[in-house]
């Protein structure tokens, strides 16, 4: 199978797979088998970040991968005594993303299908009609009569609800669409990286962490980081292909195609939450790429960053890095990203590894 296909065929799995924000057992379950197939140790940890490791020649220089494996959501926060279920966010959800999808709630007796429903058009006032829809005026319609009907169906407060999509190829087939790309596309990468590490061994000692809850605060990377210890981090994550109709070249932040993004900067919106990358650890990926001949872009993205906000904070300071698959419409249904840059940030990623050196990440 070729590296694409490869890459294809986990990333189908996983992004169709449900795992919202502290509920990712499904998703989890299968990235625990995969990880089993070539890792020397699969361990799940008290809040259920997956952490695989390979020994590498130097047992004490640990290295570590993160990618999220949760997915914003919605849960259940009321049942209408008619049967519809009123929801909250779970994660950066936006609203105009929400109308008109298809949904699965999942339910302690499994999952049923439900569409996000609004107010009819023709029922709204010329002033709200011209309004961004509003969660609070959406709800979901699981086909129940009543309150008791979608009880018996299994619905209960805090379930959560995930969109349902699947993965499907455009144009000439190395660009996808699907959902959750963000961050089960980092998961597939490190899978990948990990099962070349897996067959030659490098001197660091590898652990690939599938976080938990990054979408709410990159709660799991920081205590799998305490756990683990690394003496450094690469996270791969999502980031925004401004690079689209109607936008200037100025914010397209990267473009899709033109290679994996290696991070300098980011910033949550109004906060000084975000990281700036180690300086060691992003010249260590722009060397290993173009040493290696792997395309790249730098990357500085103000509105949202990832497990390495965190994963950097941790114990006396971890120096870390972000390698970043652009992608379109983050956050949406209708993700879209290169699998060519995949399999580029799976070389960055294996190559980088393979080179690091405890000297490398020091100062002095
Ligand atoms: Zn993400």
């Amino acid at each position: 199978m070729s590296d694409q296909a490869r890459i294809f065929s986990t990333l189908k799995e996983l992004s169709e797979a449900c795992g919202v924000s502290g509920f990712e057992e499904e998703v989890r379950q299968l990235i625990r088998e995969k990880m089993e197939e070539f890792s020397d140790e699969v361990s799940v940890d008290k809040l259920g970040n997956v952490i695989a490791k390979i020994k590498g020649k130097d047992e004490g220089f640990k290295v570590m991968l993160a990618a999220h494996m949760d997915e914003i959501g919605l849960m259940v926060k009321h049942i209408e005594k008619n049967g519809f279920l009123r929801f909250v966010p779970v994660g950066g959800v936006n609203p105009v993303m929400l109308v008109g999808q298809r949904v699965l709630v999942i339910t302690r007796k499994g999952k049923i299908r439900g569409v996000v429903g609004t107010r009819p058009p023709h029922l709204l006032t010329p002033e709200e009609a011209k309004k961004a829809p509003e969660i609070k005026n959406l709800f979901i319609d699981i086909g129940a009569k009543s309150k008791e009907e979608a009880e018996k169906m299994g619905v209960r407060i805090g379930d959560v609800v995930t969109l349902e999509r699947d993965l499907v190829r455009l144009g000439n087939g190395s660009i996808v669409t699907g959902k959750a790309f963000d961050d089960r596309i980092g998961v597939a990468i490190m899978i990948e990286a990990m099962r070349a590490l897996s067959e030659e061994r490098p001197l660091a000692t590898t652990y690939a962490v599938a976080t938990v809850q990054e979408e709410v605060g990159c709660r799991g990377a920081q205590v799998s980081a305490f756990k683990i210890h690394p003496s450094m981090a690469i996270v791969l994550d999502i980031t925004a292909a401004n690079d689209v109709a109607g936008v200037e070249e100025r914010d397209y932040i990267v473009r899709l195609g033109a290679g994996p993004a290696i991070k300098v900067m980011d910033v949550i919106s109004g906060s000084f939450l975000g990281l700036i990358a180690h300086p060691k650890v992003r010249d260590l990926l722009i060397k290993t790429a173009e040493e290696e001949g792997i395309p790249y872009q730098l990357e500085i993205l103000v509105g949202g960053s990832t497990d390495a906000a965190t994963i950097h904070l941790v114990r006396e300071g971890i120096p870390s890095g972000v390698v970043s698959i652009p992608t379109r419409y983050a956050h949406s249904p209708t993700e879209v990203l290169s699998l060519d840059d995949a399999v580029n940030a799976v070389k960055l990623v294996t190559k980088a590894i393979r080179r690091v050196r405890p000297e490398d990440l020091s100062y002095q």
